[in-house]
């Protein structure tokens, strides 16, 4: 069967992987070019919807929050966002009877445009499969299993047999995309020794909007707020980077024990803890794809890269793709042209490449810097993070930098339309 939207010569979009960041773009181009373009999203796990992420929540910077504001999904999540006012970042061991902050990002709550925000995955992802579905974005559970261009137009071989012709495939399947091995895109990576713990945290004290990422010697260890709710009245996401061979033993008792691991080093700052949701370990690793596209395939997300979540920017490096595909297609369907066409292609690939390095370069150097206990080291970094304190300018750097707030950005990331 073919699909009947994507007739040769018609403008089509097929976009395999409807994580966040594939849903976003598709969001974007069908509510820009309406029947002009048909878009598809194959997922198998579409049917399950934001069920697939339960428990797991991000930090939104603020250039993805107003591409997400201008999709209209900002708007659906009513008020499921927790604003991220200020950060504390403090380094120390695990026996530290105090620990010492060394470095504070704070704003000025009144006006302020916080430079993150704290979303729950679930609500986030429902919010754009409704946009999407309202656009008309055929959303199809299948997998893709092969791509391959074929005649102007690629061919595309769905797990349940179909096959559906795109003027342009987009691969969005993650880390380990198919799509992108099929298309014999090289990659470079590697596993770190360690994973990534992920918890919902309830507590007795508000937040106040504070973030925290203790650095210890296992790895980060942050503490971000959510919106109020769970038993204690408030609650937290923690994503808690340890080495993986200590994980079993960290995660395997019952209940009570993992929640005093956590207590350790959550501290008691924010009063009684509770486990509202979790804890679940990912391994972590570092990918780069080799390039960012192939004839009619453009990758976007994870199966682009994959960085350390020590910064909490990995979703947000695969919505700013999004935003730059995006504007990249829509240029190119005003002008006529053809949005798979090798032009369009060159223009993405230029415009994500730069970040997408210094991004998965900074990650890697923060985390090979934070997760030991070498004390000439630890010295040099808390002298580090000590001069950076007192450098206003500096530090608003930095904020600019994890807000995704620098000039030359796509115009979604700017809140403005495609
Ligand atoms: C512990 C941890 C904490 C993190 N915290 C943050 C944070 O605070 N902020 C942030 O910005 N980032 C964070 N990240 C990174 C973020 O989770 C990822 O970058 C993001 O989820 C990638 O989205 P994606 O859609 O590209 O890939 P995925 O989320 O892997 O989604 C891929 C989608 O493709 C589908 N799929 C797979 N194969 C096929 C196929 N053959 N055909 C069709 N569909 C297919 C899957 O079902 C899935 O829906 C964190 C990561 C970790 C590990």
């Amino acid at each position: 069967m073919t699909n009947p939207t994507a007739r040769p010569g018609a403008r089509s979009l097929l976009v395999a992987g409807g994580g966040i960041p594939g849903l976003a773009l598709a969001l974007a181009l069908k509510q820009a070019h309406g029947p002009a373009l048909a878009v598809t999203v194959c997922d198998p796990g579409l049917p399950a919807g934001g069920a697939r992420q339960r428990g797991r929540a991000y930090a939104v910077a603020a250039g993805a929050r107003r591409m997400l504001e201008r999709l209209g999904a900002w708007a659906r999540l009513d008020g499921a966002a927790q604003p991220i006012h200020d950060m504390a970042i403090s380094d120390s061991r695990l026996s530290d009877p105090v620990r010492p902050v060394f470095l504070t990002f704070a704003q000025d709550r009144e006006g302020a445009d916080p430079f993150a925000h704290m979303v729950e995955a679930e609500p986030l992802v429902e919010a754009l499969l409704a946009g999407a579905r309202e656009a008309g974005v055929d959303l199809d559970p299948s997998g893709v299993a092969r791509a391959r261009p074929e005649r102007g137009a690629m061919r595309v071989a769905l797990a349940d047999g179909r096959i559906l012709t795109a003027s342009l495939v987009v691969a969005a399947d993650g880390a380990r995309s198919r799509v992108r091995e099929a298309a014999g895109i090289g990659w470079v990576g590697w596993s770190y020794p360690q994973s990534g713990i992920v918890a919902t945290i309830g507590h007795a004290r508000d937040h106040e909007g504070r973030a925290y990422e203790h650095f210890l010697p296992g790895g980060p260890f942050a503490i971000l707020p959510l919106t109020d709710g769970g038993r204690l009245g408030h609650r937290s996401s923690i994503v808690w980077t340890e080495r993986t061979a200590d994980v079993p033993a960290l995660l395997g008792g019952d209940p009570d024990e993992v929640l005093a691991e956590i207590e350790r080093r959550f501290t008691l700052e924010l009063g009684e803890l509770s486990l509202e949701d979790g804890p679940s370990a990912h391994p972590l690793a570092f990918g780069l794809a080799r390039g960012f596209r192939a004839e009619r395939l453009a990758l976007l997300g994870d199966a682009a890269h994959v960085i350390h979540p020590i910064a909490g920017q990995g979703l947000n490096l695969g919505l700013a793709d999004a935003a730059s595909l995006a504007e990249a297609v829509s240029d190119a369907l005003r002008l006529g042209m053809d949005p798979g066409g090798e032009d369009v292609l060159r223009a993405y690939e230029r415009s994500r490449r730069f970040d997408t390095l210094a991004m998965a370069a900074a990650t890697d150097g923060l985390n090979r810097l934070f997760s030991n206990d070498v004390l000439p080291v630890r010295l040099v970094r808390d002298l580090g993070l000590g001069l950076v304190d007192r450098m206003p300018a500096l530090k608003r750097f930095f904020i600019g930098e994890a807000a995704g707030l620098r000039g030359g950005q796509p115009r979604l990331l700017r809140g403005e339309a495609l």
